[in-house]
């Protein structure tokens, strides 16, 4: 499960077992945009960045709670952890900085996470804002 999921520039950027559902199943799909956008983020960070939650089928998705279609059913979401709200921060500013246009925050007590996709579903609730931050 540890294997180099995609590459680039001959660089392992995640591996299946970061990514891949969490329930099982082996489903691990990450679309090259969003892998592209995780690496600069990785790479700038200046810290290990720990995949809290990737792809999810949808069964799993469900039992979590997620929407559907959830952007991590489709391979377009990464959910990162999040130690503080200096961390949250500098996520925020480094995903920006990375082109991600769509960005989750949640921080309260037992819910600390970064959520950040690439899915270019027209926005539903604000039609025309493309770029989105939300909180949980
Ligand atoms: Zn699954
Ligand atoms: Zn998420």
């Amino acid at each position: 499960m540890d294997e180099a999921l995609v590459t680039m520039h001959g660089k392992p950027v995640l591996t299946a077992g970061e990514v891949a559902c969490r329930c099982g199943c082996g489903f691990a799909l990450v679309k090259p945009e969003l892998l592209d956008a995780f690496r600069v983020i990785r790479e700038a960070a200046g810290r290990p960045l720990v995949v809290a939650s990737g792809c999810r089928c949808e069964a799993h998705n469900a039992a979590v709670g997620g929407s559907l279609p959830s952007s991590h059913v489709l391979g377009e979401a990464l959910d990162l952890e999040v130690g503080s709200s200096g961390q949250a921060y500098q996520l925020v500013a480094l995903a920006i900085a990375a082109g991600v246009k769509r960005i989750g925050v949640g921080w309260r007590p037992g819910h600390h996470v970064f959520h950040m996709d690439v899915s270019h579903e027209p926005p539903f609730l604000y039609p025309g804002e493309r770029s989105r931050l939300w909180t949980y």
